[in-house]
């Protein structure tokens, strides 16, 4: 049947079931939030008090885990599991795949007497050892050594997931060698964690009044997506293979009304959301924000922000979510970075900042003089981090989806940058400028003392264009992937701004030993200092404009335009001395990523390359020969010398493209990185010229595909 009659049966979409009901939330009971979380109020309800207290130590204050609790946490967490329905639990981790793992072990064992019982021991919480010798290490661990262990991670709780059939409880963990390596993104971001800790902490000795025994970063990740019916979904095995469309000629409407932004969200879309923010507000993820986005069928999702260990956690969670709950609407949620050539890519915006056990927001310019020094002390220390290491930043974001979408005219160009606001990048300025002095207009909190220039109220202004954007109280790290895990980028985020905070408290303590030295003024000198040497990585324009390429350039920032000229950065000489000061990731570390990176690049590529050769000699090519015929039929020459000449053109290109697959060089990682950017990449794209162009002159109900018009909107 050809596409379009069945278009009729994916427009009409039936509730199935599944559907939650509506509950009077005026109940408290019937809150689901966070009731399938062994949280603190779980632990408090079932907890020996001394137990609870202990536990409570380590996840506030980053204490040692206490082993002895673990018996007692052990057994607590598997009788609430089981009053939930869980029959398994499973050390939940996250492989340098960039998902989660799991492997599922039953709580219960047979007693002997031809019955069984239910077990978990603290051991068992604490530690697994899962026989995951197939995930990817970089050369870290061969196969045949394959010792690699899960560590119970308190900081994040454990939670269950269900499934109609039953339920597991999931233990969050970091995944290592046995020599103690890291081989996952959880592992890294929580020793990057604890390095930025340390430095704020003591940067904020220096500051003085305050009581902070901890500094935490936080994130908010703000998650676009597509969802398209699963119908089209599975008749496309390149959203099968590959998450996107390698094949698609741009239908005649797009995005150019503007009519799906922010627009009434259909109802069959509305109610999937409603139930994936149900399901996940029952696992502890605080949604709160959902919208339409720019391309059609496109939509976002935002949680309220989180200590980043447990935001990452939530943020596997919500893509997972996302995917599963949608099969229930018959629909498919692509999280891929650009799944329609021509069509806005997802992005997932991470907004950072840092923050004190008491509740300070570091990144919150104050209300006080006191306040607002700290404030522009930790904002320029930012500035310095992200120009000293915008290069390692642009590779914490790479990724084959990505090349598609970083420099289109959708999305931040490779190029990193921060857009500051125009009035806080004029607070910088006068301080660079020395006159600081200068008084400022009325919006402006008095500051009430000479050097330093007021601080504005509110930050009003927003620049969509630029990847790293001061968003009034946090930075909104833009350039990250749709379908990128959060562990790395923050881990990057996180090691090079405890960096930065160090070397300026190392010159503030320096200039406040001086004889008279005012605190004021050696705060402002060495944010001075910062933004003479780093402000050119301030940009307030169009990232979009071709200019700022050149502009870039101009002032020495990196322009890493693809994920084989980005990766390097992850083993350059500053970022090993970075990472390895900070104790996060170890040169073989570093290496064993990079690695792993540029594999995992050649890899999606190579199945890109395969699939669109497949799909063009099994799906594209028949139906151009039945054009061919058919014309032939009409006995119409000018149309058959048309078809013929356009379908040779296409066997010619298609052959160069099973040519390139079929000759992958034998040489270092590198260089076969390269030459699927360099010769495979073009040969897909230039056999989808022809094909996207057959689309277009075959006819209707010959065409093999859906088309991204009903793709994009029939929902
Ligand atoms: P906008 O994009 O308009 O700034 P919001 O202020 O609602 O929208 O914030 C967007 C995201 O930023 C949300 O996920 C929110 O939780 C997150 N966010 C807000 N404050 C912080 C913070 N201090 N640290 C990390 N993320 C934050
Ligand atoms: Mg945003």
């Amino acid at each position: 049947m050809p596409t379009r009659h069945k278009n009729l049966g994916a427009a009409q979409w039936i509730a199935d079931g599944s559907t939650i009901e509506v509950a009077d939330l005026t109940v408290p009971d019937n809150n689901p939030f966070g009731e399938n979380v062994f949280g603190p109020a779980a632990q408090r309800a079932r907890l020996p008090k001394s137990v609870y207290r202990t536990l409570q130590a380590t996840i506030e204050r980053g204490t040692e885990l206490d082993t002895s609790i673990a018996d007692a946490v052990a057994s607590a967490m598997k009788e609430w599991a089981l009053a939930k329905g869980a029959t398994h639990y499973t050390h939940w981790f996250q492989p340098l795949t960039g998902s989660t793992a799991e492997k599922h072990d039953s709580f219960y064992g047979p007693t002997g007497e031809g019955t069984s019982i239910a077990e978990f021991s603290g051991k068992e919480l604490i530690q697994a050892e899962p026989d995951a010798s197939s995930f990817p290490t970089g050369g870290i661990r061969a196969t045949f050594e394959a010792r690699g262990y899960t560590a119970w991670d308190p900081t994040s709780p454990a939670f269950i997931l269900e499934n109609p059939n039953g339920a597991t409880l999931c233990i969050p963990t970091g995944f290592m060698s046995w020599t103690g390596e890291a081989l996952d993104n959880k592992i890294p971001l929580l020793r990057s964690m604890e390095a930025l800790n340390a430095s704020a902490l003591k940067a904020l000795d220096l500051f003085g009044g305050h009581d902070a025994q901890r500094v935490f970063t936080t994130i908010g990740a703000e998650q676009e997506y597509f969802l398209i019916d699963e119908q089209y979904f599975y008749e496309r095995p390149d959203l099968i293979n590959t998450g996107r469309t390698l094949y698609g000629a741009k239908p005649p409407k797009g995005h150019e009304l503007d009519d799906h932004y922010f627009g009434s969200i259909p109802e069959r879309v509305l109610a999937c959301m409603l139930e994936t923010e149900h399901e996940l507000a029952r696992v502890g993820v605080p949604i709160k924000t959902r919208h339409n986005e720019v391309a059609p069928a496109q939509y976002e999702v935002a949680p309220i922000f989180e200590i980043s260990s447990v935001s990452a956690d939530h943020q596997h969670l919500t893509m997972q979510l996302l995917q599963s709950v949608a099969r229930r609407y018959g629909l498919v949620a692509l999280l891929h970075e650009k799944p329609f050539a021509g069509v806005n890519g997802s992005g997932k915006h991470n907004n950072w900042s840092m923050a004190t056990d008491t509740g300070q927001n570091l990144l919150e310019p104050g209300d006080t003089p006191h306040d607002n020094l700290q404030f522009l002390f930790f904002a320029a220390a930012v500035i310095r981090a992200v120009d000293k290491y915008a290069g390692l930043l642009r590779a914490s974001v790479a990724n084959a989806g990505q090349d598609h979408r970083l420099g289109a005219n959708e999305a931040p160009p490779a190029i990193i940058s921060i857009y500051l606001g125009g009035e806080i990048q004029r607070v910088f300025e006068a301080i660079a400028k020395g006159k600081a002095h200068k008084s400022t207009p009325k919006s402006f909190l008095g500051l009430g003392t000479p050097v330093l220039p007021q601080m504005p109220l509110h930050a009003g202004d927003r620049n969509r264009t630029s990847p790293f954007a001061f968003t009034g109280n946090k930075f909104e790290f833009r350039a990250v992937g749709s379908n990128q895990e959060l562990g790395m980028t923050n881990t990057v985020l996180n090691t090079i701004v405890a960096e930065s905070i160090d070397a300026m408290a190392g010159e503030l303590r320096k200039k406040m030993a001086r004889k008279g030295a005012r605190e004021e003024t050696a705060v402002v000198e060495v944010v001075r200092d910062v933004y003479l040497e780093h402000g050119r990585v301030v940009f307030a324009g169009d990232n979009y404009e071709e200019s700022w390429h050149a502009e870039a350039g101009r002032r020495g920032l990196p322009n890493l335009r693809t994920t084989p000229e980005a990766l390097p950065q992850f083993i350059t000489a500053s970022t090993v001395q970075v990472f390895t000061k900070y104790k996060v990731l170890d040169k073989r570390e570093l290496q064993a990523r990079y690695e792993v990176y540029v594999e995992q690049y050649i890899t999606k590529v190579n199945i890109e390359a395969e699939t669109a050769a497949d799909m063009a000699r099994t799906l594209i090519l028949p139906a151009a020969l039945r054009q061919i015929s058919l014309c032939e039929d009409a006995g119409i020459d000018a149309l058959t010398d048309e078809a013929r000449s356009l379908t040779e053109e296409f066997v010619t290109r298609l052959r160069v493209l099973e040519t390139v697959n079929a000759k992958h060089p034998h040489g270092t990682l590198a260089k076969h990185a390269e030459y699927m950017r360099d010769r495979v990449l073009p040969a897909m794209a230039s056999v989808r010229e022809i094909a996207d162009c057959l689309e277009r002159t075959v006819a209707d109900d010959l065409w093999p595909l859906p088309r991204y018009q009903e793709m994009l909107f029939v929902k």
